[in-house]
């Protein structure tokens, strides 16, 4: 094991402070490499305030990490010294079930391990407190797998945020048939998961639709490329999309009201769930039947779809919003988000400035 600095919350009550964790000295197919920027995302703010009562302390969140690498395993091909790479939420899996042979670990049946605050149980990791430690550190290894790429022209700042809202909106285009343009697209919630969408779905050449429930949006919805944007409270702007779409992506986690939704959806088309809802939902079944329409879900993405989204990211210069934080700001960020949890602009904590 070799030490690095991270920045944790020690407790729920406490404020993140700078602490030194343990990384596994690297093996024949890891990589070592300086984290420069790491993207805050709402699941961190979750784990960090032990929302969901499983949180194990000392904290250290992040899942969206950027940075150039260091040292990398004798057995270690694709990557070499210098590269700019990133890592997502996934950092290790079972490696041999089918979904991970064909990179879609997203679906191990073994379950995957995720970037923080998950139990260390396939042994890629190791962690002298039993579970991962994610990004918001200067240091981190990795099985090769599970590293992305990063294009030279692509800013380091932003791609983070590819990893994770990116990835989340690019699996799905790509499953339902987005990814050669010519669909009807909508897009519900237009803030981290939202935006991206827009702008993928957009750059693959669908047609898009924004659906918020709040008019305030519409200018930054069309701005980074929707065509058309609905208020889904409102049933007259409602009524004008009615059957008018192929697929509807919807990225928020609070409840909603399914049915009104499925409305809009032309025959044969799809509603998707991306955001974790817990509550259950009550679905009038017979626009399945008449529109033969399907209500799926799809989680995160692959090693496989990120590093595609990244090259089609970097391809179509598409570039999330961001704004550069320090570590000492943590907190302060932590709060803007609380009050609000659909920004477009991704806060990045820019690691080097904060050491
Ligand atoms: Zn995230
Ligand atoms: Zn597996």
């Amino acid at each position: 094991m070799y030490e690095t600095a991270a920045w944790a919350k020690t407790s729920k009550e406490s404020e993140f402070k700078k602490i030194n964790i343990q990384r596994n000295l690297p093996g024949p197919k890891d990589v070592t490499f300086d984290v420069l920027y790491c993207g805050i995302c709402h699941t961190d703010l979750h784990f960090a305030n032990d929302e969901l009562g499983l949180t194990s302390y000392p904290v250290v969140p992040g899942h969206e990490l950027a940075g150039v690498v260091t040292s990398v395993g004798t057995d270690v091909t694709s990557i070499k010294v210098g590269d700019n790479v990133g890592m997502g939420a996934i950092v290790d899996c079972c490696g041999s079930c089918i979904q991970c042979t064909e990179g879609e670990e997203n679906y191990c049946t073994k379950g995957f391990t995720l970037a923080f605050n998950y139990p260390i149980v396939h042994g890629g990791l190791k962690s002298h407190t039993g579970y991962t430690l994610g990004g918001y550190c200067q240091t981190m290894t990795v099985n090769e797998k599970f590293i992305v790429k990063i294009p030279e022209n692509y800013p380091l700042e932003a791609a983070g945020p590819i990893f994770c809202a990116g990835v989340t909106m690019y699996s799905p285009l790509a499953h339902w048939n987005a990814l050669a343009g010519g669909k009807k697209v909508g897009i519900v919630g237009i803030g981290g998961l939202g935006q991206m969408g827009i702008r993928l779905a957009k750059a693959m050449g669908n047609e898009v639709t924004a659906i918020s429930t709040s008019p305030a949006k519409k200018n930054d919805a069309l701005a980074i490329g929707a065509d058309t944007f609905i208020v889904s409270v409102d049933s007259e702007s409602l009524a004008s999309a009615e059957n008018s779409l192929d697929l509807i992506l919807n990225t928020t986690s609070v409840p909603i009201e399914i049915s009104i939704y499925l409305t809009m959806l032309r025959k044969d088309g799809s509603f998707v769930q991306l955001g974790n809802v817990t509550s259950s939902n009550n679905i009038d079944q017979l626009p399945f039947i008449m529109k033969r329409i399907s209500l799926s879900g799809s989680f995160a993405g692959g090693t496989l779809d990120t590093q595609k989204c990244m090259d089609f990211c970097a391809k179509h210069n598409i570039i999330p919003s961001t704004k550069l934080v320090k570590a000492h700001q943590i907190n302060e960020v932590y709060e803007t988000l609380q009050e609000k949890n659909d920004q477009i602009i991704r806060y990045v904590l820019d690691i080097k400035a904060s050491l």
